[in-house]
Order: C-alpha cells, then structure tokens, then sequence
C-alpha cells in the first residue's frame, strides 16, 4: 500500500463486499481463470462509448481488483470474488492531479473530448471523497473542456447518502441503474450485497432527482446455474413502467449486451427486440426512452 491511496475495509467500505458467494468459487472452479478487471488505472482512456461518445475515464475503484455493492451477473469489469487487489482506493488529490495533467495533455494535442466518465471496478460512490472528486473534476472541465459533460455510471445503492445524492445532482449525466422493477430478478441478476436492499427503497430514493437522473436499465435473458432469468418479460415490462412513472426521469436508456459476461449462459437483447421494447415503454411510461444498440 503506496501513498495517497485509501485503505478498503474501514473507510465505509464493508468487509462483506468482498465474500465470495457459491456462483463466484463454481465459476472460478470451472472456468479456472475468472474475468478480470478491464481499467488499471485511475484515470483511462479517451475511449469511444456508443453510449457516451470520445469519453475519458474516471476509475475510483482499486487498479488492481474490483469493489461493487452489487455483483452483476454481465459485470464487465468481472465478479467481486477476484478481490479488491492491493492498491487501494486513489486519494482525492491525487485523482485531481492525474485528472488535470491528461486533461492538459489533450487540450495541448488538440483531442476532442465529449465526456469525463465516472466507472470502471466497481461503483464509483462508494469512494469516500465520491463529492469531493466531482466538485474537482467539474472545475477541470470547466478550465479545460468547458463544452464536455460530466457523467456519472452508478448503481444508486449509495443515493440514501446526503453528500453522494447532491454530488450527482451537479453532474450532467446522472446515470442511475435499475435493471428490474422485480426485487427477485434484481437480487439473482444485480445480486446486492445488502441485505436490506429492495426495489422499492431504491425508486423512492431515485425520486429525488426529480428529473434531473437518467434511468438506465440493462436488458438480456438466459439461464445461469440453472436458474432463468428474462427481464424482457411482460411482468418485467410493466414493473419497469410503473417505476419509470413514479421516478419521473429524465431519460430511460435501454441496452443490452456488449462485452464477455463474468456469467456463462447470458444472452444480448437484439436491436430489433430492444427497439420494441423502448416504443411500448415509451408509449406507457410518458418517459422518453433512448434505445443503446
Ligand atoms: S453495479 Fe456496475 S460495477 Fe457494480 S457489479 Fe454491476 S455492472 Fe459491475
């Protein structure tokens, strides 16, 4: 442990985090190797987003491991079983610093920019300086790229949070998941590592935004360790809609699958299908829906 970066377990950061569930030790067993985390650094890229446009990556999380309060079945950045590594979490300072001199970096070799994204190994509020960070980088924009915008790709499961909640109210792109309106989908497909989670808790919480959030919900079907899973369903659809309605967001953002799964068994939604789906959501909902193919 180096410097400048935050210890884990003890930082509001629970030890129960990184437990490994049954799924995680068969997956590990069988496939012998598990995914990995996909960003070893904090700051990452520019990389082009299909949703998001030239973006240049802000990873909170550990280098070397992966920290989630959900542990999504189509993570792409892998399953939380492979650790939290050993770098720790990147001190607010030093994010500022690497933040700033890439953003100089660009700005003197004439690179276009779009968005400064927050991702990567896991979910970005839970880093205990989450508000600190978002009011540095907004600065930087400003002084750099003052036509990009700042986007954030959390799992609202830290919006009951004071200081998280008025941090993505200052972002331009609050992207906030919720894969199903169905708290037995969510714990078998999100699988929350709180106890207490419940979707209902999560859109009561989401209605704060109060139009300011985009709703992004990840589509896909399959069977994994023998157990179905299709959030494209008519219950699922109306459960998604009646939630839509209640949180009022600005957007609804649907897509599916883009990379390898950490989960074998999972299957992408076709543009076609994802299409129709966003038509009939629209239609009922009274929320605008973009489709991300
Ligand atoms: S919430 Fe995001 S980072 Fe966390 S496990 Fe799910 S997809 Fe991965």
């Amino acid at each position: 442990m180096h410097e400048g970066v935050f210890r884990l377990v003890g930082r509001g950061i629970p030890s129960s985090l990184f437990r490994k569930t049954k799924m995680d030790n068969d997956t590990m067993k069988k496939d012998g190797e598990m995914q990995r985390v996909m960003f070893h650094s904090t700051i990452f890229g520019p990389i082009h987003s299909r949703r998001l446009g030239t973006s240049l990556g802000v990873n909170l999380m550990p280098s070397d491991g992966k920290v989630c309060s959900f542990d999504c079945l189509y993570c792409e950045a892998g399953f939380n079983a492979q650790g939290p590594g050993r770098s720790g979490l990147p001190k607010r300072d030093i994010v500022r610093r690497q933040l700033e001199a890439k953003l100089a970096e660009m700005q003197a070799a004439g690179t276009g920019l779009d968005v400064i994204t927050f991702s990567g190994n896991g979910e970005p509020t839970l880093h205990p300086e989450f508000a600190g960070v978002v009011d540095d980088t907004i600065e930087l924009r400003d002084l750099y790229f003052p036509n990009a915008k700042v986007s954030v790709l959390t799992n609202s499961t830290m919006i009951d949070r004071e200081e998280v909640a008025k941090a993505l109210m200052k972002v331009d792109n609050n992207i906030l998941k919720l894969d199903s309106a169905l708290d037995e989908t969510v714990k078998v497909l999100d699988r929350p590592n709180r106890p207490g989670f419940s979707v209902a808790g999560t859109v009561e919480l989401l209605k704060r935004f109060k139009g300011q959030g985009i709703i992004q919900t990840m589509m896909l079907r399959g069977v994994v360790d023998g157990i179905r899973l299709d959030n494209t369903t008519d219950e699922e659809v109306v459960a998604l809609v009646e939630a839509y309605k209640a949180i009022c967001p600005k957007e609804v953002m649907l897509y599916s699958l883009d990379r390898p799964t950490p989960a074998k068994g999972l299957e992408k939604i076709d543009a076609e299908e994802l299409q129709r789906i966003g038509e009939k959501v629209e239609r009922e909902s009274g929320v605008k829906v973009v489709v991300s193919v």
